[in-house]
């Protein structure tokens, strides 16, 4: 905002400070203090979640959810505008479809969320009302809130069990880059950002918070996964756009600067409207549980290289890893003998791919712990949670984490300790008896 127009005097007020472009403060700014009038409207008033049911032909009792939130700050030029278009569209796609004739297999449900802004409340609600039936019945949410927070490349953030499909899709879409004609989103993709651990892949990010998928995946345990075009993470290391949740977000910023052509919008609308076509239209759901047992194996090992860390406070209580280690190992080969059934299942059999199907729906409920997190109950996924200290970015074996955080500066060492074993046990026993959710039905 301190940019190319200063700020002029109008709206500086009295305050004798030089302006710049953060981040940070100068020194002599730094022990002032600011009395600041906040004036807010406090009020209950009603707030509308807009849901459209496409019924499915073959699994009606089987639903895909793609929902994002209508509802903005102030105009929503990009948040949530450039991905609530992308539901409607969607949407005029999916319709035009059903007038053809056609009817997905499964059921998809398209929501239009109110209050998201205010801590997602229209999609919070929805799931708390509908959670025995969604637990029961969901398959996987897809969130289409903002397509758009830069235009540089794709940016991911899903369950291991959706990385198949999202590299499978993003090969069969056009990339939208300049320099990249007649190439796929997964190679601009993969050659702007690739992963870290492995870098013939491009990279896929933990699911975290800050949007509607959160009740869905962090609290009920369905699939879930977020697409959209960002910024070069190597260039910017903020976490949001500049003008993220201003008045500044207008449609002439998207139209003038962030996507003229409208091509990656249209590019995460495809990746989108695909995903849930896929997830809703194949006769089998195609999760793959291998990629969770590579995912829990990599994360795994970097808490591990946290504690690590504290040797010594490691021997001396006694804190060990290997009930973790095992059960991740115990998944893995889970995981690989239930593709390998999986390849051979009798197709014409509905009962047989029904069996299997439900096994890979309810694999990501197997890893909510109806206790929830320590102090944060509503937050139940064991393997993957909002970050304590960033809301919006993931952490990996949460329990462990916030038990190790800043694990020095505790008074009561010995308890700080046993409360490290007491997560690592949550997670070992949780990763086992996902495994064993996998195993051939006796
Ligand atoms: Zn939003």
């Amino acid at each position: 905002m301190g940019g190319p127009a200063a700020p002029d005097s109008s709206w500086k007020g009295t305050l004798n400070v030089s302006y710049n472009v953060g981040p940070g403060f100068a020194d002599s700014f730094a022990t002032r203090k600011v009395r600041m009038h906040v004036h807010t409207n406090n009020k209950i008033t009603r707030i509308y979640n807009t849901i459209g049911i496409l019924r499915g032909a073959v699994e009606p009792d089987r639903y895909i959810i793609l929902g994002g939130h209508r509802d903005s700050w102030v105009f929503g030029g990009i948040d949530p505008t450039t991905g609530a278009a992308v539901l409607q569209e969607i949407v005029r796609s999916f319709g035009k479809m059903k007038l053809e004739g056609w009817r997905p297999r499964r059921t998809i449900i398209f929501a239009s969320w109110d209050a998201e802004e205010f801590g997602l409340l229209g999609s919070t609600e929805w799931a708390e009302e509908n959670s025995r039936v969604l637990q029961e019945r969901a398959v996987a949410y897809i969130n289409t809130d903002s397509s758009i927070e830069g235009n540089y490349t794709l940016r991911v953030d899903c369950t291991p069990l959706l990385y198949k499909l999202v590299y499978k899709l993003t090969k069969e879409i056009l990339s939208p880059d300049e320099g990249y004609e007649n190439k796929s989103l997964y190679e601009s993709w993969l050659d702007k950002d690739p992963a870290t651990e492995n870098n013939s892949f491009p990279r896929i990010n933990k699911l975290g918070s800050g949007s509607d998928f959160e009740a869905y995946f962090q609290r009920l345990g369905i699939a879930s996964g977020r697409v959209r075009y960002t910024k070069n993470r190597k260039a910017d290391k903020f976490s949001n756009y500049p003008v993220y949740h201003t008045v500044y977000e207008t449609f002439e910023l998207v139209e003038k600067f962030y996507d003229p052509t409208f091509k990656k919008q249209l590019t995460i609308a495809q990746l989108r409207g695909k995903l849930v076509y896929e997830l809703a239209d194949s006769q089998v759901i195609p999760f793959d549980c291998r990629h969770y047992g590579e995912a829990l194996k990599q994360h795994s090992n970097r808490i591990y290289k946290l504690a690590k860390k504290h040797e010594e406070q490691m021997k001396l209580y006694k804190v060990s890893f290997d009930s973790l280690f095992s059960a991740v190992v115990n998944f893995s080969k889970a995981a690989a003998e239930f593709h390998r059934r999986l390849e051979e299942v009798n197709k014409k059999d509905p009962i047989a791919v029904r069996i299997m199907n439900d096994q890979l729906m309810f694999l990501e409920r197997a890893f909510i712990d109806p206790l929830g997190l320590p102090g944060r109950k509503f937050y139940r996924h064991i393997i993957f949670a909002p970050s304590s200290h960033n809301k919006y970015a993931g952490e990996s074996f949460p329990g462990i984490y916030d038990a190790m955080f800043d694990i020095e500066s505790k008074a009561a060492q010995q308890e700080a300790w046993e409360e490290v074993k007491r997560q690592i046990s949550v997670a070992a026993f949780t990763v086992q008896a996902a495994a064993g959710t996998l195993k051939e039905v006796a």
